[in-house]
């Protein structure tokens, strides 16, 4: 028996279907790359823009023919396009589906495909919780081939209600897990080999607020960083407005914490950002940008933008550009605005900014970013960095810098899981190449230590 898993989106949804993938194998499938084969199907979806939206009910639509090709075929709708409200008119447009799963909820698949009983599973206890959907259940993931890294979803939901989006009314409100949950899951990837974990939360600083005596996120970083086998912790995606002072020192003082944050500004431009209800100014911005260089020197920063929000001029947008331009982030995720419906945008603003203007805006800030990337990773040449490397792609080893940076190296060692000290070798704006040192002989090394 075949699964097939297709995931569309952000890191939750890789997390979500990790976590259906190693249920699925405790049921006895093997993944399959290829859907024509596969028994089961689960298209774990995102709606956070249209045009993903188009390509999940593209692709849904599509699998209709293997369907009346093959009846006993079983497909299952998770994720963004489910959202937690019920899926009345989904269950209509889409008749063909056997299951609908709310994101981060593999239970209903379960349960359809074990019809409430237990199976495979190994213990009766894992499986009675796993059917009760129970939210802390921890499954281990790696069964699905050796993970190095691994996400772990540490808050689910959102309830900050920016007015641009449409998570908060998919995924539900905010709830954090409890501490015991999240570093059992630590320990079992592990104990399996994976060695980085990176925490997750639509607002991953918001952690631990919504629970009496729990940790905060600084506390949470320095629990997981001290799980025996575990080399780097990461952690996303922050939001500015919690993004305090015992964070930065816990990511300066914690060496196994990485020194990259994912802090997106989404606008440059103070009225735009109150219009968004983001709850901060550019300048707040730039104080804590200035705060994490000041105490993390080598600290890369990654953002994300909005072009186009509905009544951004061009001159607010110019406020976006400066901003990046003082700034030099090391990544900028950029989008233009998309109207999701039943939002604060969507109800109350006009999307007035043409299509010409925000595809004109985006290819503005991509240009920059690109020229300020290359120059920031320039100076990386010919230095020595750490690569933690996961997998062998077309004949190079792939893996990343602390900061995160992607770096690619040809060698015939297994790297798989071995952090190691490589020279950079070239540079481009979104990756790098480097080179192994040769092994020194024993006597080498012995004198170097003198
Ligand atoms: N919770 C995270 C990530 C949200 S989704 C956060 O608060 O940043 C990832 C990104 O998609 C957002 O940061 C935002 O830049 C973008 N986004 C969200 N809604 C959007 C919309 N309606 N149109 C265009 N981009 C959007």
């Amino acid at each position: 028996m075949n699964y097939h898993i297709w995931t569309e989106g952000c890191q939750m949804n890789v997390a979500d279907s990790q976590r259906v993938g190693s249920a699925l194998e405790h049921l006895g499938y093997s993944q399959t790359e290829n859907v024509e084969l596969a028994d089961v199907i689960v298209m774990n979806t995102c709606v956070v823009r249209q045009s993903a939206e188009d390509k999940a009910t593209g692709r849904l639509t599509s699998l209709r023919p293997l369907k009346q090709k093959n009846p006993n075929l079983i497909i299952n709708l998770m994720g963004c396009l489910v959202g937690v409200k019920g899926h009345d008119r989904l269950k209509k447009a889409f008749p063909f589906v056997d299951v609908f799963s709310p994101p981060s909820d593999p239970g209903p698949l379960i349960s359809h495909l074990t019809q409430g009983e237990v199976r495979s599973f190994e213990d009766a206890e894992t499986t009675r919780r796993f059917l009760a959907m129970d939210e802390e259940l921890v499954l281990p993931v790696s069964e699905q081939g050796k993970l190095v890294s691994a996400y772990i979803p540490i808050v689910y939901g959102c309830s900050h209600a920016c007015t641009y989006c449409i998570i908060p009314y998919k995924r539900g409100i905010e709830r954090s897990r409890p501490v015991g949950d999240i570093i059992s899951e630590v320990r079992s990837l592990a104990s399996q080999g994976v060695v980085e974990i990176t925490l997750l939360g639509q607002i991953v600083d918001r952690y631990g607020k919504d629970i009496v005596d729990g940790p905060n996120l600084a506390q949470l970083l320095k629990l997981t960083a001290e799980v025996p086998g575990i080399q780097r912790v990461r952690f996303l995606t922050s939001h500015p407005n919690y993004f305090g002072e015992e964070l930065i020192d816990a990511i300066a003082n914690t060496p196994k914490v990485m020194p990259h944050i994912e802090l997106p500004i989404q606008a440059g431009d103070d009225k735009v950002l109150e219009n968004m209800r983001r709850g901060y100014t550019q300048q707040n911005y730039r104080d804590i940008v200035a705060k994490i260089r000041e105490k993390i020197p080598h600290c890369s920063i990654a953002t994300d933008i909005i072009v186009g929000f509905p009544g951004e001029t061009h001159e607010q947008f110019m406020q976006t550009y400066q901003v990046l331009e003082d700034l030099r982030l090391d990544v900028a995720h950029l989008a233009r605005y998309s109207t999701r419906i039943g939002t604060v945008a969507d109800r109350k603003m006009e999307d007035d900014v043409s299509d010409e203007d925000k595809r004109e805006r985006f290819r503005i800030l991509e240009d920059q970013q690109e020229r300020i990337v290359a120059e920031i990773n320039a100076k990386l040449l010919g230095q020595t960095v750490e690569v933690l490397f996961e997998e062998k792609v077309k004949g190079r080893w792939r893996g990343r810098t602390p900061t995160n940076k992607l770096v690619f190296v040809e060698s015939d060692e297994n790297l798989r899981g071995q952090i190691r000290a490589v020279q950079v070798t070239w540079t481009g704006p979104w990756s790098m190449q480097a080179t192994l040192p040769a092994k020194a002989p024993a006597t080498l090394i012995a004198q170097e230590i003198l």
